[in-house]
């Protein structure tokens, strides 16, 4: 499996917790466009043994790209790479862009997953969250997506949100669950520097929730959600009847990806790199003929310690012969693997390490227990 991901800095309004790379000044969309298209055509010669199975449009809010800017990327893609006949091209949008005449477009153009950015039902929490939608949109989303015949839908809600009790958080997942997407993805917010969310939080005006009610809502998360039949496969996607997000699976099992676009990163299993995150900049390096990225050889302890923790939030977990061929680790590491074993936190078959139900709740702190340090 081979992904590309396609980074659109642009967002119709800052969200108040959001400290990704966007800009809210549309007035150059289309040169962003045309400079996406130049990165597209200058990275092809180093990734034309591939065959691409995924594009993911991701950002910012790629819903706010025009059909034709959409349908040039798509093009561009299509014209500079190989990509396979049955490629899953997923594009994120905010419920307010999900107008029929859109969703008629996105559809005429391949696109065929969508991932809606609902995040909350509950038009308290969009208003601080400054979401450009309410909860009406989201739910007009849905069902023009479903009219319009988009049969892969992904819905994203947020927990741990301030004053949101137990009960609201399960009214929220039955709203979810109501809405019968094929997957869902449940993030809890968290408070990232130099946000209008961490403002307020450092000066009282808000108050995020506790570890523990975190841990509540993700318990009743997982709980809910299984109970309708969405299976857990990552940490925080969940699935019906095997629709997970191949982009997202490959990227997980450590598959290669082409990431296009200020801000984004690219792996080929051996080098990663990042593009420079600052919109001007990128257009300018590519004006001037030069990728805008930034190199580096990721070193054996790296590239294991990202492959399990990365695989040990799926179900699959993480292979061993794909760990052990980066690294052998002594001992002491497989005494702390059997520690776990023996707490039923983790499973171990010949082939694979993964965590139990109860593991992924503490998942963060077992990869890092896991983690392997060179030593100085
Ligand atoms: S729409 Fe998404 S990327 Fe844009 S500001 Fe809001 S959370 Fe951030």
């Amino acid at each position: 499996m081979t992904g590309c991901y396609i980074h659109i800095p642009f967002c119709a309004r800052k969200c108040s917790y959001c400290d990704f790379h966007f800009s809210t000044n549309h007035s150059y969309q289309d040169k962003m466009v045309n400079s996406l298209c130049m990165e597209l055509e200058m990275r092809a010669k180093t990734w034309n043994a591939e065959i691409f199975q995924t594009i993911y449009f991701g950002g910012g809010t790629p819903s706010v790209l025009t059909a034709s800017q959409l349908e040039k990327l798509i093009g561009k893609v299509k014209a500079y790479y190989r990509v396979d006949d049955s490629v899953e091209i997923t594009l994120e949008c905010n419920p307010d862009d999900c107008s029929l005449e859109n969703l008629e477009n996105w559809k005429k153009l391949g696109v065929n997953r969508l991932s809606i950015g609902i995040q909350s039902f509950n038009d308290e929490q969009l208003k601080w969250m400054n979401r450009s939608h309410k909860a009406a949109d989201s739910l007009n989303a849905v069902q023009n997506a479903k009219q319009v015949g988009f049969d892969e839908l992904s819905l994203d809600l947020m927990y741990g949100l301030p004053n949101m009790t137990p009960e609201e958080w399960k009214a929220q997942l039955l709203q979810i669950i109501a809405l019968n997407p094929e997957h869902v993805s449940a993030y809890c917010l968290t408070v990232e520097q130099k946000t209008a969310l961490s403002k307020w939080v450092n000066e009282g005006k808000l108050v995020v929730s506790t570890n523990e009610q975190q841990s509540e809502q993700f318990e009743m998360l997982v709980s809910t959600l299984g109970a309708a039949g969405y299976e857990q496969y990552e940490i925080s996607n969940f699935a019906r009847n095997g629709h997970y997000s191949a982009h997202n699976t490959s990227y997980w099992k450590g598959a290669k990806y082409l990431g296009i676009g200020p801000s984004a990163h690219g792996y080929d299993q051996v080098e990663r790199y990042w593009n420079q995150a600052n919109n001007k900049s990128y257009m300018a390096d590519l004006e001037n003929g030069k990728l805008p990225e930034t190199r580096e050889i990721l070193s054996s302890f790296d590239q294991f310690n990202e492959t399990l923790m990365i695989g040990l939030r799926t179900k699959w977990g993480v292979s061993k012969q794909q760990l052990f061929k980066m690294l052998s680790p002594d001992e002491e590491w497989f005494k702390i693997v059997k520690e776990y074993e023996d707490k039923n936190l983790l499973v171990q078959t010949e082939e694979n390490i993964a965590l139990t139900a109860k593991g992924r709740l503490l998942a963060d702190g077992i990869a890092a227990d896991l983690f392997l340090i060179a030593s100085s």
